[in-house]
């Protein structure tokens, strides 16, 4: 019996979800502005992990294990931020769309086309550097403008889907957990998901297996099966 459609709030990761191996760039301007704003000579040799992370939340690692104290990565992270988004800005290349994941665009072609069904960004990329990755991509266009939440909202992942729901509320109640849905490719995806009590879905795109993504409502090999679960999901 077809129903009417029920509302959602899909909200898509890009790195590793959306975009394969567009983050040298970006990653290379979180170094820059480590080196403009806190002097570190070589914030690459730091080992920190980024996948799933916020992009403040990756400064702060590589910045700590440098020596600079807490206090004045909390004094300088909006330098920080704003340094790296400008570099990105200046370097960031003219064309992304061979890193669009394979099924991506068909895969936002027809979640686009459901009534009901609003797609936003949830990612740790800074907000003006997540924009312009996707637009020379050319999948921004897929994304409401001022939705979905950024590491440029807030450092800790965890955070951001109650960031996204109140964005795409209705007149002051937050879009409800029920109908929301955040779409990566790592556990931290899927925690931070856990923590707002919405749905997950994952993809194994990234650098983790659907075995190390099995704590997730369902999880896909690619964005083929991301497509049928999300449809079985969205009815
Ligand atoms: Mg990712």
């Amino acid at each position: 019996v077809a129903g009417a459609a029920r509302p959602a709030l899909l909200l898509f990761d890009i790195d590793g979800t959306l975009l394969i191996g567009a983050h040298a760039v970006h990653r290379d301007c979180v170094h820059a502005a480590l080196r403009e704003v806190h002097g570190l000579a070589d914030p690459g040799a730091a080992p920190v992990v980024a996948a799933g992370r916020t992009d403040g939340e990756i400064a702060r690692a590589i910045a700590l294990q440098q020596g600079v104290s807490a206090r004045r990565i909390d004094e300088r992270a909006a330098d920080v931020r704003e340094f790296a988004c400008r570099e990105y800005a200046r370097r960031c290349p003219g064309d992304l769309s061979a890193h669009v994941a394979l099924g991506v665009p068909e895969l936002l072609d027809g979640l686009a086309a459901r009534d009901g069904v609003r797609l936003a960004l949830l990612t740790g990329n800074f907000e003006p550097v997540a924009r312009l990755k996707l637009e020379r991509a050319g999948i921004g266009h897929f994304f409401e403008p001022r939705q979905g939440a950024f590491g440029s909202d807030h450092e800790d992942r965890t955070r951001l889907p109650a960031i996204a729901r109140a964005r795409a509320g209705d007149g002051g109640a937050p879009f409800p957990r029920e109908h929301t849905i955040v779409i990566g490719d790592t556990p931290n995806d899927i925690a931070c998901a856990r923590a707002d009590g919405v749905r997950v879905a994952a993809v194994a795109t990234g650098p983790f297996t659907t075995e190390e993504l099995a704590g997730a409502d369902a999880v896909a090999v690619d964005a083929a099966e991301l497509t049928a679960i999300l449809e079985a999901r969205l009815g």
